[in-house]
């Protein structure tokens, strides 16, 4: 599954030998229900979907498929169990978190297999990214539970009630866990909903939430698509929303809450903006690059999806980056030599090649690198497109996908013009050894994000979020507290 072109400036001679991690002991089960009040039980309509391997497209497992009926009875125990779990002090709280995140560490190996399998992508990433932020994430909040005091001085915190939460496919165990640690901690109790394609490890997190102990009714997680998150934003119990995912669906969810009690925080989609400097350290930016948009097969709301380099690096760059490509390796995701794996839907695979159709219609020039793509499942070699410009829909929509648009600059101003000429305001990264440049750049740029030397660096104790159409709210650290807690 990998490819060799024997031009490539970094690429030793090397052989490669596949290493697909084992999935022996590993359980999941050929049927998945829902966890409402502390039980997994049958949907009320008994129907149920398949969760496939996206890099063979054959089925997993049958999961429920939650209806409005289901999502009732969720946000009832939820509601229920609110009047007890408001009421635990902080520490006691923290207790079950602080659990929740040993359990998580304890079967990392199985959740990042699981996590690998359902979603497609490398072991590596969520072996040694995903999984560990996962109980990271559980273990910052937890610390904070018996500290809500100190977190909002003289405010008095209190919890809102019952939290309906909705989340991607692209990082679904760490996305659960950005959604109900801070939602634990400040003594809320949470219907949750993971994305269609990408249930098993949230169903497998359901599992160890059980066995933590907490009571029941505290967390429920309800599977099934669109329409079940549609209930549960819809449900007039629920007294706040949280939603990560696409900006239309996000369109579709403020308009729903406007006018209604329901608080709201929305982690939307984005088109970042990575530039490099001529003072940069070309072969770490270039890096920096390949992990801004191949990390996780594109399927980054953060990705640094537009490239933005300095003209007078722009060739040594693109010829760097094309090289680097070469050696990159696409195919099985449990492979732990896996560099991109397979796209997660066959969906979103007609999404970015129709994007890639586009991007040769506007008269974009495309590289690939020459790769043996496997037959079987979803797969999308790495894509460049150079001679493209702010007009082209490639470099204006989101394409979530393993796709790069380049374009060169020449002045400071211009490149900021270009960087923040976009409905989206989630990410950027700027490549520079000068300090000043640095920090004038982030002062200029409209994102929530902005990363120095560095793309794609997440940590429980930082705030992420958006701007303008990629959302409003922050998720981690500090910042990620307060839209869970309501004031007197
Ligand atoms: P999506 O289609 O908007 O789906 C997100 C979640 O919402 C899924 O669980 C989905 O269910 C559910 N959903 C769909 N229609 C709904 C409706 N009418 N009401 C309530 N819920 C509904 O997005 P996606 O394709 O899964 O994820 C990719 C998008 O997420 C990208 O745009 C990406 O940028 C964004 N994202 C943003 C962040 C961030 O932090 N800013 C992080 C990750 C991803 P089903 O999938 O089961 O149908
Ligand atoms: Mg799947």
């Amino acid at each position: 599954m990998q490819k060799n072109k024997d031009n490539s400036m970094f690429k030793a001679s090397w052989t490669y030998n596949e290493a697909p991690e084992s999935t022996d002991h590993i359980q999941i089960k050929k049927k998945y229900d829902l966890y409402i009040d502390g039980k997994f039980s049958k949907p009320i309509k008994g129907k149920y979907f398949d969760t496939l391997n996206p890099s063979t497209n054959e089925k997993i497992a049958s999961v429920a498929e939650a209806t409005s009926e289901d999502v009732d009875a969720a946000v009832q125990a939820a509601k229920k169990a609110f009047e007890s779990w408001s009421k635990l002090t902080g520490k006691e709280r923290g207790k079950y978190i602080f659990r929740i995140a040993r359990l998580i560490q304890e079967r990392a190996r199985e959740f990042a297999v699981i996590e690998s399998l359902d979603g497609g992508k490398p072991i590596r990433e969520s072996r040694d990214i995903d999984i560990p932020l996962a109980a990271n994430h559980f273990f910052y909040y937890a610390g904070w539970a018996d500290k809500l005091a100190y977190a909002f001085p003289n405010r008095n915190p209190k919890p809102i009630g019952v939290v309906g939460q909705i989340i991607p496919w692209n990082f679904p165990l760490l996305m659960a866990a950005w959604k109900l640690a801070p939602a634990l901690a400040t003594g809320n109790t949470v219907v949750l909903k993971p994305a269609e394609t990408t249930s098993l490890t949230a169903l497998k997190l359901a599992e160890i939430i059980h066995e933590s102990g907490i009571p029941k009714g505290v967390v429920n997680i309800v599977t099934g698509a669109g329409e079940t998150g549609a209930a549960i934003v819809n449900h007039p119990d629920v007294g706040k929303i949280a939603f990560t995912g696409s900006t239309n669906v996000g369109k579709y969810i403020q308009k729903a809450t406007a006018g209604t009690h329901k608080k709201l925080t929305l982690e939307l989609g984005g088109k970042g903006a990575n530039i490099i400097f001529e003072d940069a350290a070309i072969d770490q930016a270039v890096e920096g690059i390949i992990n801004a948009i191949f990390f996780n097969q594109g399927h980054v709301c953060c990705a640094g999806s537009r490239l933005f380099v300095q003209e007078s690096v722009a060739d040594i760059v693109i010829d760097k980056l094309k090289n680097r490509m070469e050696t990159l390796i696409i195919g099985n995701p449990l492979d732990k030599n896996t560099d991109i794996g397979a796209i997660n839907s066959k969906k979103q695979l007609q999404t970015i090649e129709n994007y890639i159709k586009i991007g040769l219609n506007e008269g974009g020039e495309i590289y690939q690198p020459d790769c043996n793509l496997p037959k079987n499942g979803n797969w999308c070699a790495p894509t460049l497109f150079i001679n493209v410009s702010q007009s082209h829909r490639i470099v204006q929509e989101e394409i979530f996908g393993p796709v790069l648009t380049i374009q060169t600059f020449r002045t400071i101003n211009e490149v900021v013009e270009k960087a923040n000429n976009t409905p989206y305001g989630l990410s950027a990264g700027v490549w520079t050894q000068n300090g000043a440049k640095m920090f004038h750049l982030t002062q200029k740029l409209n994102a929530g994000v902005i990363w120095g030397n560095t793309f794609n660096k997440f940590d429980a104790t930082s705030p992420f979020g958006g701007t303008k159409e990629s959302g409003f709210g922050r998720e981690g650290g500090l910042h990620g507290l307060k839209p869970y807690v309501k004031f007197d």
